[in-house]
């Protein structure tokens, strides 16, 4: 198959080195080679989620732990924060799980405000609330801690499971799960982890941990408490996909190497060089002023530029974009992602090949 480079959210571009990371011969997943290689990789995870609290490790995608989060934290009632469609996936999630809620929902493109959440929660009745670090529909990142301290500061906020999606982001943009003082925070391989998809992470608190104690009906394949008694004996309940693993390892190793302020920066820089370049032509940005993602721009497409069009374009020349998601935000905007271990060079080769259809 010919290499397509991709600039869409996930799943992203996967360095030749990390494909070839996963070549190697299989192991037991009760081997001591297993357990020797998940005991490497857990400091680093915690390095990454800037945590010292246990990172739980899921041969699931992101979608697995958002239903975990709610099957272990949630008692009582969960506040759903909505401003886009991955955000409305969590409401679907607690509906699904029979778990009593109420939606707050802001316009498409804005964020989610702590006055707005300290407002809903002074009833004092929710044991939980979902938040989304990066709208991956609208290029919105919302201000989780200013967020997370309003939480806190409001009727049993203490209590409150903080429950925050951030697949699109983490290993890309700054997430200080301890300093911030959150309880779920999840992610996938696929994103800005630049991996092959097929693994989840979720750094989960000691207070999280201790909610889930007092709720009966967890499930088994995403028990936080039996996730966390392997994960103490560098093993998983279930078999783990070790060749990813094997790939984990070498990127986290990358990933570290790189630094995570550069990689903060690498992935801002991009951010900024591609709002530039929209701006150059003319095209609006989606998200609200201020709140724009690290990883994904959201571009209004105030042009009508014939989004599949373009991307045919992108295609005969291996690169390929991303049109709006979902039947609200398809063809009225355009995602380009600048996500992952792709390079400002990937970005100019794009921009250099949007500029030459724009000009046709
Ligand atoms: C991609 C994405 C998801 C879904 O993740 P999967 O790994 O495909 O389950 C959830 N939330 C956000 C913000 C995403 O960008």
């Amino acid at each position: 198959m010919p290499h397509i480079k991709l600039f869409i959210p996930g799943p992203t571009e996967v360095r030749p080195e990390i494909l070839d990371a996963q070549a190697a011969w299989m192991l037991g997943h009760r081997m001591p080679e297993c357990t020797e290689l998940i005991s490497r990789i857990r400091p680093k995870l915690r390095q990454v989620f800037q945590t010292e609290q246990r990172v739980l490790i899921s041969a699931s995608t992101g979608s697995g732990l958002m239903e975990a989060a709610i099957r272990n934290c949630v008692g009582k009632k969960v506040l759903n924060c909505v401003n886009g469609a991955f955000s409305q996936r969590w409401h679907e999630i607690v509906v699904g799980n029979a778990k009593a809620n109420e939606v707050l929902e802001v316009e498409w493109g804005q964020p989610i405000l702590p006055e707005q959440v300290a407002e809903r929660l002074a009833s004092g009745e929710f044991d939980a609330v979902c938040l989304t670090h990066n709208e991956t529909s609208t290029g919105v990142t919302n201000p989780i801690p200013e967020l997370a301290q309003a939480i806190r500061q409001s009727p049993n906020g203490d209590q409150i499971m903080i429950l925050v999606d951030a697949v699109s982001s983490l290993a890309g943009a700054d997430i200080r799960f301890d300093e911030w003082d959150l309880d779920v925070l999840l992610t996938s391989t696929q994103k800005a982890f630049a991996l092959p998809p097929g693994l989840a992470f979720a750094a989960v608190s000691d207070r999280a941990m201790e909610k889930a104690k007092t709720i009966p009906d967890r499930g088994w394949y995403f028990d936080f408490l039996t996730l966390e008694k392997y994960l103490v004996k560098d093993q998983t309940p279930s078999t783990t996909v070790v060749s990813l693993m094997f790939a984990l390892d070498k990127q986290l190793d990358d990933i570290l190497a790189e630094g995570l302020e550069n990689r903060f920066a690498r992935h801002l820089a991009m951010r900024d060089r591609t709002i530039a370049w929209g701006k150059g032509h003319g095209i609006e940005i989606f998200a609200a002023a201020g709140y724009e993602s690290p990883t994904v721009t959201c571009f209004s497409n105030n042009l009508n530029i014939d989004i599949s069009g373009m991307n045919k374009f992108l295609r005969e020349r291996g690169m390929i974009m991303s049109n709006g998601y979902g039947s609200k935000l398809k063809n009225v905007t355009f995602r380009i992602a600048h996500m992952g271990d792709l390079q400002m060079s990937d970005m100019e080769e794009l921009f250099a090949a949007m500029d030459e259809y724009l000009a046709a």
